[in-house]
């Protein structure tokens, strides 16, 4: 009886440790959610107040989230928004106080921070005051596709951040929403034959002495390549190293790379909108020669990460992603 009483006292705990951890883990996926459903509202509601589309106001955070999390110079945003003034261009420059609120003193100064909620304060701190100066000022060149961009090129001056910001915005107006970016897919079907290993920093067998930057992933002629996540299609050709190959920028600003393709996916251009698990082409063994040049390797997938700050970028190691993506992906099915 005893014993017997120990042992629903033991399954009672362990039930209730379980059901403790299921909430815990629902609670962290609900406020990620929630804040993505502020996010909206936020964007929305400036767009009300600026005629300014939301979706480019979600590419324009966006692009910043991506750059903020690339620097060391710059910290995790604050609040939801991650657009980014520095003190100086916020109270203006040669106001002494450069922490001021008070939008008077600021316009006097020539600073730009704005009042976005109407509480009579411009707060470099407030989401909607950083929302509503950004916004603001994009919509001074006009409120259609063709105006925005115009005005993006004159407030990043760098072509890039207005080709990135551009096909967030497309991806988030496709889709309606802006959940996004942490949706993957391993890139090969995980019922094909294949095998990985971490090759990360390997010395290759050709065109030097390069660093190996990338994950290998051995399979046969023909197996599908997938995106691994949402993105835009950068880059579509042949490269004497990586023979056919395919470049696809995400939401996080993280750059994918495809390499040794047999062939593109038809109808994959410059410039479309994938989703993860898409099939963008078929694993080969290109490159290494002149167009066209195969069978030089083993055929694989090589697969590249590349992050951007703003200003250059650089590869990273993919091996922990994709085991996180294929892990993921296994408990799905
Ligand atoms: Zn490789």
């Amino acid at each position: 009886m005893q014993i017997r009483k120990k042992s629903m006292i033991a399954v009672m705990t362990i039930i209730t440790l379980f059901i403790s951890n299921v909430s815990v883990q629902a609670e962290e996926d609900l406020s990620q959610q929630e804040k993505y459903q502020e996010r909206l509202q936020l964007y929305k509601k400036m767009e009300a107040v600026t005629h300014v589309p939301w979706y480019w106001l979600a590419g324009a955070d966006a692009y910043e989230r991506g750059i903020r999390n690339a620097r060391k110079d710059r910290d995790a945003a604050e609040g939801l928004i991650s657009i980014y003034f520095s003190p100086k261009e916020w109270a203006g420059p040669l106001n002494p106080n450069l922490t001021s609120d008070n939008p008077s003193v600021i316009s006097i100064f020539g600073g730009v921070g704005l009042d976005g909620n109407g509480d009579g304060k411009a707060s470099i701190h407030n989401d909607e005051d950083v929302l509503f100066t950004f916004a603001n000022y994009l919509g001074r060149f006009g409120h259609d596709d063709e105006n925005v961009k115009i005005g993006l090129w004159e407030y990043y001056h760098r072509d890039q951040a207005v080709n990135i910001i551009n096909g967030h915005a497309r991806i988030f107006k496709k889709y309606g929403r802006i959940d996004l970016e942490s949706e993957h897919a391993f890139p090969v079907p995980l019922q094909y034959n294949y095998s990985y290993n971490n090759t990360w920093g390997d010395r290759r067998g050709w065109g030097g002495r390069r660093i190996h930057e990338g994950t290998d992933i051995f399979a046969d002629y023909r197996t599908p390549v997938r995106a691994t996540s949402y993105g835009i299609v950068e880059l579509k050709g042949w490269n004497k190293y990586g023979g056919w190959r395919v470049g696809i920028r995400d939401l996080s600003n993280t750059y994918h790379y495809y390499a040794h393709l047999s062939s593109f996916e038809e109808d994959l251009d410059v410039g479309n909108i994938v989703a993860p698990g898409e099939v963008i082409g078929y694993v080969g063994s290109s490159g290494y020669g002149k167009p066209g040049t195969e069978g030089k390797f083993p055929p694989h997938l090589h697969y590249g990460l590349y992050r951007d700050n703003g200003y250059s970028e650089w590869s990273y190691d993919p091996y922990p992603s994709l085991k996180s993506w294929e892990r993921k992906e296994k408990a799905k099915s």
